[in-house]
Protein backbone atom coordinates (compact mmCIF):
# COMPACT_ATOMS: atom_id res chain seq x y z
CA UNK A 1 0.00 0.00 0.00
CA UNK A 2 1.62 3.35 -0.79
CA UNK A 3 0.57 6.07 1.46
CA UNK A 4 1.36 9.54 1.03
CA UNK A 5 -0.23 11.40 4.24
CA UNK A 6 0.17 15.38 5.53
CA UNK A 7 1.04 15.02 8.87
CA UNK A 8 0.18 18.73 8.85
CA UNK A 9 -2.56 18.38 11.67
CA UNK A 10 -0.55 18.49 15.08
CA UNK A 11 2.47 19.29 13.23
CA UNK A 12 2.71 22.21 15.99
CA UNK A 13 2.82 20.20 18.69
CA UNK A 14 5.84 19.15 20.62
CA UNK A 15 6.58 15.39 20.45
CA UNK A 16 8.26 14.99 24.05
CA UNK A 17 4.78 16.36 25.43
CA UNK A 18 2.59 13.37 24.80
CA UNK A 19 2.19 12.21 28.27
CA UNK A 20 -0.15 15.58 28.19
CA UNK A 21 -2.46 13.86 25.60
CA UNK A 22 -5.34 12.18 27.44
CA UNK A 23 -7.32 9.72 26.03
CA UNK A 24 -10.19 10.54 23.99
CA UNK A 25 -12.53 7.53 25.74
CA UNK A 26 -11.75 8.16 29.55
CA UNK A 27 -9.60 11.30 29.40
CA UNK A 28 -6.70 9.96 31.19
CA UNK A 29 -3.30 10.24 30.47
CA UNK A 30 -1.80 8.39 28.44
CA UNK A 31 1.85 7.05 27.78
CA UNK A 32 4.09 6.27 24.47
CA UNK A 33 4.10 2.31 23.78
CA UNK A 34 5.71 2.58 20.36
CA UNK A 35 7.10 4.43 17.86
CA UNK A 36 6.56 3.77 14.18
CA UNK A 37 6.54 5.23 10.41
CA UNK A 38 7.15 8.27 12.22
CA UNK A 39 4.02 8.27 14.84
CA UNK A 40 3.99 7.69 18.49
CA UNK A 41 1.33 5.06 19.25
CA UNK A 42 0.13 6.21 22.85
CA UNK A 43 -1.85 4.08 25.32
CA UNK A 44 -4.08 5.54 27.78
CA UNK A 45 -2.98 4.55 31.85
CA UNK A 46 -6.63 3.35 32.86
CA UNK A 47 -9.06 1.77 30.06
CA UNK A 48 -5.92 0.73 27.40
CA UNK A 49 -7.30 2.28 24.18
CA UNK A 50 -4.29 3.15 22.18
CA UNK A 51 -3.51 5.63 19.20
CA UNK A 52 -1.62 7.25 16.87
CA UNK A 53 -0.37 10.54 17.43
CA UNK A 54 -0.25 12.72 15.95
CA UNK A 55 -3.51 12.74 15.03
CA UNK A 56 -3.49 13.27 11.58
CA UNK A 57 -6.68 15.21 9.36
CA UNK A 58 -9.66 13.77 8.20
CA UNK A 59 -8.64 14.60 4.63
CA UNK A 60 -5.62 12.67 4.92
CA UNK A 61 -7.75 9.96 6.43
CA UNK A 62 -9.98 9.71 3.29
CA UNK A 63 -7.21 10.26 0.59
CA UNK A 64 -5.55 6.94 2.42
CA UNK A 65 -8.36 4.97 0.83
CA UNK A 66 -8.58 7.20 -2.33
CA UNK A 67 -4.97 6.58 -3.99
CA UNK A 68 -4.89 3.23 -3.63
CA UNK A 69 -3.18 2.31 -7.39
CA UNK A 70 -4.37 -1.72 -8.20
CA UNK A 71 -1.11 -1.56 -10.37
CA UNK A 72 0.83 -1.19 -7.05
CA UNK A 73 -0.66 -4.19 -5.14
CA UNK A 74 2.14 -6.73 -5.76
CA UNK A 75 1.27 -10.58 -7.09
CA UNK A 76 1.62 -11.81 -3.44
CA UNK A 77 -0.88 -9.47 -2.36
CA UNK A 78 -3.14 -10.18 -5.19
CA UNK A 79 -2.95 -13.78 -4.06
CA UNK A 80 -3.87 -13.05 -0.73
CA UNK A 81 -6.71 -10.97 -1.33
CA UNK A 82 -7.88 -13.58 -3.59
CA UNK A 83 -7.58 -16.61 -0.62
CA UNK A 84 -9.23 -13.96 1.84
CA UNK A 85 -12.30 -13.41 -0.55
CA UNK A 86 -12.98 -17.27 -0.29
CA UNK A 87 -12.95 -17.77 3.12
CA UNK A 88 -16.50 -17.69 4.00
CA UNK A 89 -15.69 -18.50 7.63
CA UNK A 90 -15.42 -15.17 9.62
CA UNK A 91 -18.88 -14.10 8.19
CA UNK A 92 -20.23 -17.17 8.86
CA UNK A 93 -19.18 -17.21 12.50
CA UNK A 94 -20.36 -13.94 12.45
CA UNK A 95 -23.66 -15.00 11.07
CA UNK A 96 -24.08 -17.80 13.67
CA UNK A 97 -23.52 -15.46 16.73
CA UNK A 98 -25.93 -13.02 15.40
CA UNK A 99 -28.59 -15.69 15.06
CA UNK A 100 -27.53 -16.75 18.72
CA UNK A 101 -28.63 -12.92 19.50
CA UNK A 102 -31.99 -13.29 17.73
CA UNK A 103 -31.39 -11.87 14.61
CA UNK A 104 -31.57 -14.07 11.58
CA UNK A 105 -33.24 -12.03 8.72
CA UNK A 106 -33.69 -7.92 8.18
CA UNK A 107 -31.23 -5.19 6.85
CA UNK A 108 -27.61 -4.65 7.04
CA UNK A 109 -25.36 -1.80 6.43
CA UNK A 110 -21.90 -3.23 5.64
CA UNK A 111 -19.66 -0.58 6.70
CA UNK A 112 -16.43 -0.53 4.94
CA UNK A 113 -16.91 -3.45 2.85
CA UNK A 114 -13.62 -4.06 1.18
CA UNK A 115 -13.92 -6.25 -1.53
CA UNK A 116 -17.37 -7.65 -0.26
CA UNK A 117 -17.10 -10.84 1.97
CA UNK A 118 -19.46 -9.94 4.28
CA UNK A 119 -21.77 -8.04 1.95
CA UNK A 120 -22.20 -11.20 -0.56
CA UNK A 121 -22.56 -13.41 2.93
CA UNK A 122 -25.44 -11.97 4.15
CA UNK A 123 -26.30 -11.40 0.76
CA UNK A 124 -26.81 -15.09 -0.02
CA UNK A 125 -28.61 -15.47 3.50
CA UNK A 126 -31.32 -13.06 2.13
CA UNK A 127 -30.69 -10.26 4.11
CA UNK A 128 -30.93 -7.06 2.41
CA UNK A 129 -27.16 -5.47 2.35
CA UNK A 130 -26.21 -2.07 1.49
CA UNK A 131 -22.39 -1.84 1.41
CA UNK A 132 -20.59 1.24 2.23
CA UNK A 133 -17.06 1.27 0.83
CA UNK A 134 -14.63 4.28 -0.59
CA UNK A 135 -11.85 2.37 -1.98
CA UNK A 136 -12.80 2.67 -5.60
CA UNK A 137 -10.79 -0.42 -6.50
CA UNK A 138 -13.17 -2.05 -3.64
CA UNK A 139 -16.43 -0.80 -5.00
CA UNK A 140 -15.94 -2.33 -8.40
CA UNK A 141 -15.13 -5.57 -6.92
CA UNK A 142 -18.19 -5.84 -5.02
CA UNK A 143 -20.13 -4.49 -7.49
CA UNK A 144 -18.40 -7.96 -10.08
CA UNK A 145 -19.31 -10.33 -6.92
CA UNK A 146 -22.76 -9.08 -5.67
CA UNK A 147 -24.53 -7.13 -8.18
CA UNK A 148 -24.94 -4.31 -5.52
CA UNK A 149 -23.55 -1.09 -6.12
CA UNK A 150 -21.74 0.43 -2.98
CA UNK A 151 -22.10 4.13 -1.49
CA UNK A 152 -19.03 5.58 -1.87
CA UNK A 153 -18.90 7.79 0.97
CA UNK A 154 -16.60 7.96 3.93
CA UNK A 155 -19.32 6.31 7.51
CA UNK A 156 -19.50 9.79 8.82
CA UNK A 157 -20.29 12.25 6.12
CA UNK A 158 -22.94 9.65 4.56
CA UNK A 159 -26.58 10.62 4.45
CA UNK A 160 -28.59 7.74 4.74
CA UNK A 161 -32.36 9.63 5.28
CA UNK A 162 -34.99 7.54 7.06
CA UNK A 163 -33.26 4.11 7.04
CA UNK A 164 -32.79 2.07 9.91
CA UNK A 165 -30.82 -1.33 10.17
CA UNK A 166 -31.16 -4.59 11.98
CA UNK A 167 -27.57 -5.28 11.68
CA UNK A 168 -24.49 -2.79 10.81
CA UNK A 169 -21.46 -4.35 9.86
CA UNK A 170 -17.67 -3.18 10.72
CA UNK A 171 -15.38 -5.77 9.90
CA UNK A 172 -11.47 -4.77 10.23
CA UNK A 173 -12.36 -0.87 9.98
CA UNK A 174 -12.98 1.08 13.29
CA UNK A 175 -9.56 0.91 13.84
CA UNK A 176 -8.83 3.06 10.41
CA UNK A 177 -11.10 5.71 11.29
CA UNK A 178 -10.04 8.78 12.49
CA UNK A 179 -13.55 9.33 15.31
CA UNK A 180 -14.51 5.83 16.73
CA UNK A 181 -16.53 7.50 19.13
CA UNK A 182 -18.26 9.30 15.82
CA UNK A 183 -19.06 6.22 14.25
CA UNK A 184 -20.49 4.45 17.17
CA UNK A 185 -22.93 7.23 17.69
CA UNK A 186 -23.90 7.27 14.09
CA UNK A 187 -24.21 3.51 14.54
CA UNK A 188 -26.52 3.97 17.28
CA UNK A 189 -28.67 6.52 15.67
CA UNK A 190 -28.80 4.38 12.31
CA UNK A 191 -29.88 0.91 14.21
CA UNK A 192 -33.36 -0.36 14.57
CA UNK A 193 -33.90 -0.41 18.86
CA UNK A 194 -32.22 -3.92 19.72
CA UNK A 195 -30.55 -3.92 16.60
CA UNK A 196 -26.39 -5.12 16.74
CA UNK A 197 -23.43 -3.30 15.71
CA UNK A 198 -20.79 -6.12 15.23
CA UNK A 199 -17.42 -4.72 15.07
CA UNK A 200 -14.07 -7.05 14.38
CA UNK A 201 -10.96 -5.30 15.35
CA UNK A 202 -7.47 -5.87 16.14
CA UNK A 203 -6.80 -6.92 19.22
CA UNK A 204 -3.93 -5.01 21.46
CA UNK A 205 -3.96 -6.91 24.23
CA UNK A 206 -3.03 -10.09 22.00
CA UNK A 207 -0.36 -11.95 23.02
CA UNK A 208 1.34 -11.47 19.27
CA UNK A 209 1.36 -7.64 20.33
CA UNK A 210 2.98 -8.36 23.77
CA UNK A 211 5.26 -10.67 22.23
CA UNK A 212 5.89 -8.42 18.87
CA UNK A 213 5.45 -5.10 20.25
CA UNK A 214 6.15 -2.33 17.20
CA UNK A 215 6.96 -5.69 14.71
CA UNK A 216 3.18 -6.49 14.68
CA UNK A 217 1.72 -6.23 11.61
CA UNK A 218 -0.97 -4.49 13.35
CA UNK A 219 0.91 -1.81 14.62
CA UNK A 220 0.66 0.18 11.18
CA UNK A 221 0.05 3.87 11.27
CA UNK A 222 -1.42 5.64 9.61
CA UNK A 223 -3.28 2.71 8.27
CA UNK A 224 -4.28 2.05 11.10
CA UNK A 225 -5.02 5.16 13.66
CA UNK A 226 -6.93 2.87 16.73
CA UNK A 227 -5.97 0.18 18.56
CA UNK A 228 -9.11 -1.61 20.77
CA UNK A 229 -8.82 -3.96 23.99
CA UNK A 230 -11.95 -5.78 24.95
CA UNK A 231 -11.61 -2.94 27.97
CA UNK A 232 -11.85 0.38 26.27
CA UNK A 233 -14.05 -1.10 23.64
CA UNK A 234 -16.75 -1.85 26.49
CA UNK A 235 -16.27 1.16 28.09
CA UNK A 236 -16.64 3.44 24.38
CA UNK A 237 -19.89 1.36 24.03
CA UNK A 238 -21.47 1.66 26.86
CA UNK A 239 -20.94 5.73 26.48
CA UNK A 240 -22.39 5.79 23.41
CA UNK A 241 -25.61 3.60 24.30
CA UNK A 242 -24.27 0.24 23.21
CA UNK A 243 -23.76 -2.54 25.36
CA UNK A 244 -21.81 -5.66 24.41
CA UNK A 245 -24.16 -8.41 24.56
CA UNK A 246 -21.22 -10.87 23.13
CA UNK A 247 -17.73 -10.96 22.50
CA UNK A 248 -15.20 -13.66 21.50
CA UNK A 249 -11.29 -13.76 20.70
CA UNK A 250 -10.44 -15.67 17.44
CA UNK A 251 -6.94 -15.72 15.80
CA UNK A 252 -7.83 -15.82 12.45
CA UNK A 253 -5.61 -18.40 11.62
CA UNK A 254 -5.89 -22.43 10.69
CA UNK A 255 -3.53 -25.15 11.63
CA UNK A 256 -2.46 -25.47 7.65
CA UNK A 257 -1.98 -21.55 7.87
CA UNK A 258 1.00 -22.19 10.49
CA UNK A 259 2.14 -25.08 8.83
CA UNK A 260 2.49 -23.31 5.64
CA UNK A 261 3.88 -19.85 7.79
CA UNK A 262 6.83 -22.66 9.10
CA UNK A 263 7.52 -24.17 5.59
CA UNK A 264 8.35 -20.36 4.42
CA UNK A 265 9.90 -18.82 7.37
CA UNK A 266 12.09 -21.57 9.01
CA UNK A 267 12.30 -25.23 8.10
CA UNK A 268 12.07 -27.43 5.39
CA UNK A 269 11.81 -31.01 6.78
CA UNK A 270 8.40 -32.38 6.60
CA UNK A 271 8.26 -33.44 10.29
CA UNK A 272 9.52 -29.90 11.50
CA UNK A 273 7.09 -28.34 9.36
CA UNK A 274 4.28 -30.11 11.19
CA UNK A 275 5.28 -29.88 14.51
CA UNK A 276 6.57 -25.99 14.31
CA UNK A 277 2.78 -25.52 12.57
CA UNK A 278 1.05 -27.54 15.34
CA UNK A 279 2.98 -25.83 18.17
CA UNK A 280 2.25 -22.40 16.38
CA UNK A 281 -1.46 -23.10 16.33
CA UNK A 282 -1.58 -24.13 20.01
CA UNK A 283 -0.51 -21.26 21.23
CA UNK A 284 -3.21 -19.38 19.04
CA UNK A 285 -5.97 -21.69 20.05
CA UNK A 286 -4.48 -20.75 23.73
CA UNK A 287 -4.69 -17.48 23.08
CA UNK A 288 -8.33 -17.13 22.18
CA UNK A 289 -9.00 -19.30 24.94
CA UNK A 290 -7.34 -16.34 27.55
CA UNK A 291 -8.89 -13.76 25.75
CA UNK A 292 -5.55 -12.27 24.10
CA UNK A 293 -5.81 -13.42 20.54
CA UNK A 294 -4.95 -11.29 17.44
CA UNK A 295 -9.01 -10.13 16.86
CA UNK A 296 -12.16 -9.40 19.00
CA UNK A 297 -15.35 -10.16 17.76
CA UNK A 298 -17.53 -7.68 19.52
CA UNK A 299 -21.34 -7.30 19.53
CA UNK A 300 -22.95 -4.18 20.42
CA UNK A 301 -26.91 -4.15 21.59
CA UNK A 302 -28.60 -0.39 21.05
CA UNK A 303 -29.48 -0.42 24.73
CA UNK A 304 -32.94 1.22 24.72
CA UNK A 305 -32.56 2.44 28.59
CA UNK A 306 -28.92 4.39 27.59
CA UNK A 307 -28.26 7.16 25.59
ZN1 LIG B 1 -8.77 5.74 28.53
Amino acid sequence: MILSVSLAADAGRDPEQVGSVSCDICECRTRSRFRKNGFRILECRRCGYAFAHPRIAARDVAALYQNLDPAARSPDQHARYAKYVGDEEEPRRVYRALGRLGISFGRVLDVGAGLGKYTAFFQAKKFEVLPLEVDPFCIRRIQERTGLIAAAEPFEDWNPRSARYDVILMSQVLEHCRDPRLWLRKAHSLLRPNGILFVGVPNFDSLLVAILGARDGHICPPSHLNYFSRKCLSILAQQEGLRIERCFDWSYVTFTFCCDIMATRLFRLTAARWLGGTALYAFFRAADAVHRGRYLYAFLRRDENGV
